[in-house]
């Protein structure tokens, strides 16, 4: 069996309404899929977490290295891969991109060997998670609090159990937020919040002090992910659980967070930090550690089933009953896409998302979404 092709799949909307978070500005949702074609006429599907035009140019790069390989071979071919871009590579695109690859490979080999990739992974301890709806981004031509208000109301009358807000502008309006958020929620529901690196440490320690009494689960990127010490002085100088990891890339990106306890709970996402094959060792890594694992997910349905394959199989700690079971992180924003290009969506039922067990990732591809939704050039 041999890989004969790889191609990328780019998909874009333009957003009517743009939103913001605190580093980034949305005036449109763009995603890259993966797909790797073998001889015997298996595909498989992956997706890659980031820019979608500079993601595709750099899987293609890695054609070469994939083009008459056995896809079954998903160690041998990671290793290769990263090998070959590492001098210059190591984190960032050149991972993204094979994270993309990787999803793919396991797809294929679930498809191959009749198996879902959760069993493939060692079994399933769940097939169902319950899902915390993330949104409350900021909006153009909105009162900031009354919009996070009416969409907290929006996800409890959904069933969502928890939810996570964006914030890192401004530490008062931020602070009326998730004051506003919590009155909507009442006690019983979990929230998170999201600074999305917009503060500095200053500004961190003050709003986690001032925010600690709204019952936060925890506090997500509060400062720019490179600054592993500011990290540190954060997590010491303020209440509430630290949160972070989206943008650390392989085993090697979480060594020094985790050697120095930066986080409690880690955020590797799955088409970013180098696919199943990488995240099993992270996984390994923050339970050594004894640190939360609660991936990432911000994309379309190929990585929200990604992400459901590998919280199946995702080892609780303790084993049974485990008062820490994953959550899935369910982008609530606008993208007409997310679930189009799926031919069966998947969807949440009162806060809980079923998972496919179905061979490989348990999906199958809406190609006529592809096209609808192919980026256009400009
Ligand atoms: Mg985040």
């Amino acid at each position: 069996m041999k890989i004969t092709e790889v191609r990328t799949h780019l998909l874009e909307h333009r957003l009517e309404t743009p939103f913001e978070s605190a580093s980034m500005r949305f005036d449109r949702r763009a995603h890259v899929l993966v797909e790797v074609i073998c001889d015997d006429g298996t595909i498989g599907w992956g997706e890659c977490l980031g820019p979608a035009r500079p993601n595709a140019s750099v899987v293609q790069a890695y054609k070469g290295w994939l083009i008459g390989q056995n896809p079954l071979e998903t160690e041998k071919i990671w290793a290769t891969c990263y090998n070959a871009l590492r001098d210059q590579g190591q984190r960032g695109l050149a991972v993204t991109a094979l994270s993309g690859i990787d999803i793919a490979l396991w797809d294929i080999k679930g498809k191959v060997l009749g198996q879902s990739v959760s069993m493939l992974l060692g079994g399933r301890f769940r097939d169902s998670v319950k899902a915390y709806a993330t949104g409350s981004f900021k909006r153009d031509g909105v009162d900031r609090v009354q919009d996070n208000a009416d969409e907290m109301a929006a996800h409890k009358a959904a069933g969502f159990h928890a939810a996570k807000i964006k914030i890192g502008f401004d530490v008062e309006e931020d602070l009326r937020v998730i004051k506003a958020v919590r009155e909507v929620m009442g006690d019983d529901m979990r929230l998170m919040i999201d600074a999305n690196h917009g503060y500095d440490v200053v500004d961190a320690v003050r709003l986690g002090n001032k925010a600690a009494d709204y019952g936060i689960d925890w506090f997500e990127e509060p400062v720019v992910p490179e600054q592993l010490g500011a990290y540190a002085d954060v997590r010491a100088r303020q209440p509430i659980p630290i949160a972070g990891g989206e943008t650390w890339h392989t085993r090697w990106g979480f060594v020094e967070p985790f050697a120095k306890r930066l986080v409690d709970i880690a955020q590797p996402d799955l088409c970013g930090v180098g696919g199943f094959t990488e995240m099993r060792r992270v996984a390994d890594m923050a339970a050594t550690s004894g640190i939360r694992l609660v991936p990432h997910v911000w994309g379309t349905g190929v990585q929200i089933a990604a992400a459901l394959q590998w919280m199946a199989a995702q080892i609780p700690s303790p084993v049974r009953p485990s008062p820490v079971a994953p959550i899935m992180e369910f982008d609530r924003t606008h993208n007409p896409f997310r679930q189009a290009v799926l031919t069966t969506p998947i969807e949440h039922e009162n806060g809980v998302v079923q998972i496919p067990n179905a061979p490989g990732l348990g999906i199958e591809i809406n190609r006529d979404a592809l096209r609808e939704f192919a980026m256009k050039d400009d």
